[in-house]
C-alpha cells in the first residue's frame, strides 16, 4: 500500500476532478507484477493501469489501492468490472470513495466473492488523496496562500523560486493579483482544467471558489501579498499558509520585534523548518491548544 500511495501521488496537481489514485498488482505468490497510477481526468485509471501491465498474471492475485475501485461508467469502464475480469481474489483498500454511499465497488467486488480489506494505512493515503476529500467536502478548493515574512511586512513568495515551483506542481491553479486565474501547470491537466480565467476582482470570494470549483479545480494557491489573499482570509476560505520568515539575527529581534502579525488568526503551526535565509511555517486553519 506504501508503493500504491507514492505512486497516487504522480497524479497531484493532474488529476482534478478525479481524485489521485494509485495502485498495485501482486499475482497469486504476492509478487509485483503491475503497477500504475491516474495521471489525469479521462485516461485510464490506476486499476486499468496495473492490471494492464500485469496481464494474465493478475489472476488469483490481489489489488492494492489507495481508494475503493470505481463502480460506475464515466468516461472510461468502472474498475470494479475491470478487477472482476481479471479474476483476482483480493482487493486491498486504503480510503472509501465518500461519494459511493456504500454502493462503490467494494459492495460490488464481495458481491462477486472477491475478498474485500479496507482501511489498510488510511492515514497515509490521505496524505495524498486528503486535498481531494477535503473539496469533497465543502464543494470548494482547498486553498493555500504561501508568503514571505520580512521587515517591511507581508510580501508574495517570488514566482520563480524553487519552492513556488513546487507548490504550483501540486496545485491545480494559481489566482493572481487582479482575479486572474492560471492552470498552475500548464498542460498538466490536459485538455484544461479552467473554463474561466477571470475571477473577478472584488468580487464575493465565495462566488470565485464555487466557479472554480465547477471548472474542476480542487487545490488553489493564491499568488500575492495581502491584497490577494484578504477577501479569502475575511471569509475563512484560506486553509493553509506557508510562511517564509526572513532570518534575524537575535540583536535584530530583541531590538526591534516584527511588527507584523506570524500567521493570520486560527491557523495552527503543523511544521517548521529552517531554509536559506529563512525559517518556513507550515500552517493550516484549525483550532489548536491554546497559545
Ligand atoms: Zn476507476
Amino acid at each position: 500500500m506504501r508503493r500504491a500511495i507514492a505512486l497516487s501521488a504522480f497524479g497531484l496537481g493532474a488529476t482534478s476532478p478525479n481524485p489521485p489514485v494509485g495502485c498495485v498488482i501482486l499475482d497469486s505468490d504476492e509478487q509485483i507484477v503491475g503497477e500504475g497510477y491516474h495521471e489525469r481526468k479521462g485516461e485510464a485509471h490506476a486499476e486499468a493501469q496495473a492490471l494492464a501491465a500485469a496481464g494474465k498474471r493478475a489472476a488469483g492475485g490481489t489489488a492494492v489501492v489507495t481508494l475503493e475501485p470505481c463502480n460506475h461508467h464515466g468516461r472510461t469502464p468502472p474498475c470494479r468490472q475491470g478487477l472482476i475480469d481479471a479474476r483476482v481474489s483480493r482487493v486491498v483498500i486504503a480510503l472509501i470513495d465518500p461519494t459511493s454511499r456504500g454502493e462503490g465497488g467494494a459492495a460490488a467486488l464481495q458481491a462477486h466473492g472477491i475478498d474485500v480489506e479496507i482501511g489498510v494505512l488510511a492515514n497515509e493515503a490521505q496524505l495524498v488523496l486528503g486535498t481531494w476529500g477535503a473539496a469533497l467536502g465543502t464543494g470548494r478548493p482547498v486553498i493555500t496562500w504561501p508568503y514571505q515574512l520580512t521587515g517591511r511586512g507581508i510580501e508574495p513568495l517570488a514566482d520563480d523560486t524553487a519552492d513556488a515551483r513546487l507548490l504550483r506542481l501540486n496545485a491545480d491553479a494559481v489566482l493572481h493579483e487582479h482575479g486572474q486565474v492560471e492552470e498552475a501547470v500548464p498542460g498538466s491537466h490536459g485538455a484544461g482544467i479552467l473554463e474561466i480565467n477571470d475571477a473577478g476582482s472584488g468580487t464575493d470570494a465565495y462566488a470565485v471558489v464555487k466557479r472554480l470549483y465547477e471548472g474542476g479545480v480542487r487545490s488553489l494557491l493564491l499568488q500575492g501579498g495581502e491584497s490577494v489573499a484578504r477577501p479569502f482570509l475575511a471569509a475563512g476560505l484560506v486553509d493553509h499558509v506557508l510562511v517564509w520568515l526572513a532570518a534575524r539575527r537575535s540583536s535584530d529581534r530583541l531590538r526591534e520585534p516584527l511588527p507584523w502579525p506570524l500567521l493570520p488568526p486560527g491557523f495552527t503551526i503543523a511544521g517548521a523548518v529552517r531554509t536559506a535565509g529563512f525559517v518556513r511555517i507550515e500552517a493550516w486553519r484549525g483550532p489548536g491548544e491554546v497559545s
